[in-house]
């Protein structure tokens, strides 16, 4: 079948050639050795390591659009590491695994840029380097109790950097100070998503598009039940970001939470004139985070969180299409960029965000079903930490006891959400706290109490993570 081009974001539209054909769904009864349900970068990433350390192993993905076009195929691309989640790291995993994973994520821009020219596949890689910064008063050090924890253990991944600094490096007024990490990168998500799928299929592992999961029949040998047919797998793998909450388990786990982007045309000279043209990525210090970033062929492209928030067993169609808040993406540009506010966005899109309570991913394997394994809730920096969830969930899947499985980042599903209706309920006064907090505090103004303590209950997310142990 064709792979359908038209109401697709522009990444993947970018990223794809016109006669694309998408692999056949799957028909009849299958059997693999390992069935990951979900061909995101995380399904992908963990395939190739599995094919990696077992190049014999029988691998399946069973995907229900095509590789890619969840929220892999539509993100902002920007490549960041973790050391601004350090201190929820540290409590999951204690100092010293804190640390090796810090660095390990640290490392994920250079190992991307290594995995796709060994392959000869253009992504897009462009390390310009990451501000978080501070666009009112009130966030202007936000960063600092992070930086003040790193620096206990002699690590100094951020340089401190003022105003007008900041407007050198990027023109733009709107920041009074902010933190500079040189290491971060940028990409291009469609063109790492198909590429990733080419080196999938070039290796040998099967790929079954159109075809969702209906059924997960979970004794061993699990059943991984489709419209068509079937895959009997002694191990399945889940790595569903969002759509995870149609797991049982998983379902209070996670809170799905839409964000959006939107680019102009080319516009080359202009962010010439700007002195934003490749130059770094920003984001601001909002509970709900907006960013900027350029791409390859010279777009401007602002992203805002804090959007649509999915209804208990989540349904992937409200994703589709055009952003519905253009016009608060469109505010966000007249704030960091006023000469760029009238230039008309030639596209936009959203997507799901799976947000853990810590803003980090988690692993595991179902309670009472050992042969079935999750990975869920990269919250926004899944660009980054897929390529280590593969090793972890790899190393789950082949029961290998080393340093990925017996990390700190493994642990059960955590229950922190109540059911359907309070939490969408409860999400929705959470999310309008946090708005209503990220507005006052940019008028120097204090919330009241209730806004304060409801604001209190964000889960983590691209810049900020929450301390929690269970
Ligand atoms: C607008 C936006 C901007 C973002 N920006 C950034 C960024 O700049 N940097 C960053 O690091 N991260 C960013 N992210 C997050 C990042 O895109 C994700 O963390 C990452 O893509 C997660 O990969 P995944 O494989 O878990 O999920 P996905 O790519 O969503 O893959 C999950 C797959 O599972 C499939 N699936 C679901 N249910 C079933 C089923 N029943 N049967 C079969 N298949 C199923 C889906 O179709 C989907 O393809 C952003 C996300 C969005 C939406």
């Amino acid at each position: 079948m064709k792979t359908r081009i038209t109401g697709r974001g522009p990444w993947l539209r970018e990223a794809m050639a016109p006669d694309e054909e998408d692999e056949p769904s799957l028909i009849g009864e299958q059997r693999a050795d390992v069935c990951i349900v979900g061909g995101g970068y995380a399904g992908m990433w963990t395939a190739l390591e599995l094919r990696r350390r077992q190049p014999g192993l029988d691998v399946a993905i069973v995907e229900a659009d095509i590789c890619g076009g969840g929220a892999s195929g539509r993100n902002s691309g920007m490549v960041l590491s973790q050391w601004a989640k350090y201190r929820a790291l540290e409590s999951f995993c204690g100092t010293v695994d804190a640390i090796r994973l810090g660095e390990v994520f640290a490392h994920s821009a250079t190992a991307l840029d290594a995995f796709f020219r060994a392959e000869k596949i253009d992504i897009e890689f462009r390390r310009d380097g990451w501000i978080w910064g501070a666009t009112c008063q009130r966030h202007v050090g936000s960063w600092r109790g992070i930086m003040a924890s790193l620096a206990m253990h002699n690590l100094a991944p951020f340089r401190e950097i003022d105003a007008q600094t900041i407007t050198a490096m990027t023109g733009t007024r709107a920041f009074l100070a902010g933190i500079y990490d040189p290491t971060a990168a940028t990409i291009h998500p469609g063109k790492l998503a198909r590429g990733l799928r080419r080196v999938v299929l070039r290796r040998g592992i099967r790929v079954y598009e159109n075809t969702p999961m209906l059924r997960l029949d979970r004794d061993r040998p699990a059943t991984v039940r489709t419209p068509h047919g079937s895959i009997r797998a002694e191990r399945v793998v889940l790595t569903m970001n969002a759509w995870s909450t149609l797991i049982p388990e998983l379902r209070s786990a996670i809170l799905v939470i839409a964000s959006e982007d939107a680019v102009t045309e080319p516009i080359p000279e202009l962010l010439e004139k700007l002195g934003y043209k490749e130059k770094p990525l920003m984001g601001d210090s909002q509970l709900f985070v907006t960013g900027f970033r350029t791409t390859g062929n010279h777009r401007f492209n602002p992203g805002i969180t804090g959007g649509v928030i999915g209804f208990g067993g989540l349904n992937g169609a409200r994703f589709e299409g055009r952003s519905r808040r253009e016009d608060v993406i469109r505010d966000c540009v007249r704030r960091g960029y006023p000469d760029l506010a009238e230039v008309p966005f030639a596209d936009s899109w959203f997507g799901p965000i799976d947000r853990t309570r810590s803003g980090l991913p988690l692993f595991g394997a179902l309670p009472r079903y050992p042969h079935i394994f999750y990975g869920y809730g990269f919250s926004g920096n899944g660009v980054s930490t897929t390529l280590t969830a593969g090793r972890i969930l790899a190393s789950l899947a082949l029961e290998e006891k080393d340093e990925w499985s017996g990390c700190g980042l493994v642990r059960p599903p955590e229950r922190w959400l109540p059911p359907e209706p309070i939490r969408y309920i409860g999400a929705h006064m959470v999310r309008a706290a946090i708005k209503q907090k990220d507005r006052l505090d940019h008028l120097d103004r204090e919330p009241g109490p209730i806004v304060r303590s409801l604001a209190g209950l964000a889960p983590g997310g691209i810049t900020t993570s929450r301390v929690t142990k269970n």
